[in-house]
C-alpha cells in the first residue's frame, strides 16, 4: 500500500510540481489550497506525511503545525519561501520534522520525504503496543513490567518519574507546557504544582542523560516546555 502524502500548498504550480514528482515515487498525493481545509483534513483524515507551506489563506502554516502537533505524531516538513521562517519555526518549538527554502529542487524534496517515512515506519514499530516496549537510541522502557534500561543497564525509577518519562517517550517530537505534563500525571486533587514538574524532569535526566546539561533525550523549549526527541 503506498504511503498518502497530504501537501497543504496555496500555489497551484507547486502544489502540482510536488505531487507529479511524488506520484512518480508512486505515492498517494492529496493536495489542500486553504488553511482551513487544510487543517481539517489534516486533523480528520490519516496521512503518512504533511508537506506544509506556511503562507496560506485563513489559517496560516505555523498553526496547522501547532495543532497537528497537538494531535499527532504524523511526519510534517513545512515548505517556506523566506530564509526568517527558519528561525521562527526554530524559535516557536513546533516540532516540524523538517524545513525547505523555496525554491527547491522536487528531487530533494523526494529524497526527504522517502527519509522521514522511513524514520517514522521505525518508530512506530519500535513503539508497537503488543511487546509495550519502547526503545529509543540507547533508551528502553518496559511499560508493563514498569522497568527503564539505559545502554543496557537497568535504572530505578519512581511512580511518577517513570508515568512522566513514559508520556513523554510515547509522544515523541510533541511539545508540552508543564501545565499540561502536570494535569497527565499528577491527579488533580495532588498536592503539587507545575514545579514539581520541573524537579522530576531534572530526576529523570540524571538517571537517563550522559550529561543532563546537554540532554538527548528530553530537550526543554525554552519558553514552552518540553519535547521527547528521536
Ligand atoms: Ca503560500
Amino acid at each position: 500500500m503506498s504511503s498518502r502524502i497530504l501537501i497543504i500548498e496555496d500555489e497551484e504550480s507547486i502544489a502540482e510540481l510536488e505531487k507529479d514528482y511524488l506520484e512518480l515515487s508512486d505515492f498517494e498525493v492529496e493536495t489542500e489550497n486553504n488553511g482551513r481545509t487544510g487543517l481539517d483534513r489534516a486533523l480528520k483524515e490519516e496521512w503518512d506525511l504533511i508537506i506544509l507551506d506556511l503562507m496560506l489563506p485563513d489559517v496560516d502554516g505555523f498553526k496547522i503545525c501547532e495543532e497537528i502537533r497537538a494531535a499527532k505524531n504524523t511526519p510534517v516538513i513545512i515548505v517556506s519561501a523566506k530564509k526568517d521562517d527558519v528561525d521562527k519555526i526554530h524559535g516557536l518549538g513546533l516540532g516540524a520534522d523538517d524545513y525547505m527554502t523555496k525554491p527547491f529542487s522536487p528531487s530533494e524534496l523526494v529524497a526527504r520525504v522517502k527519509a522521514h517515512l522511513a524514520r517514522y515506519e521505525r518508530l512506530i514499530k519500535s513503539g508497537m503496543p503488543e511487546n509495550d516496549m519502547v526503545e529509543i537510541r540507547g533508551l528502553k522502557i518496559d511499560k508493563t513490567a514498569r522497568r527503564v534500561w539505559v545502554n543496557g543497564e537497568e535504572k530505578p525509577f519512581t511512580t511518577k518519574e517513570f508515568d512522566l518519562l513514559t508520556f513523554l517517550a510515547s509522544h515523541p517530537n510533541h511539545v508540552y507546557s508543564k501545565e499540561e505534563l502536570f494535569r497527565n500525571i499528577w491527579d488533580m486533587d495532588s498536592i503539587g504544582d507545575i514545579a514539581t514538574v520541573t524537579v522530576h524532569i531534572k530526576k529523570i535526566r540524571e538517571k537517563i542523560e550522559i550529561d543532563s546539561s546537554n540532554p538527548q533525550y528530553i530537550e526543554t523549549i525554552w519558553g514552552v516546555g518540553y519535547r521527547f526527541r528521536i
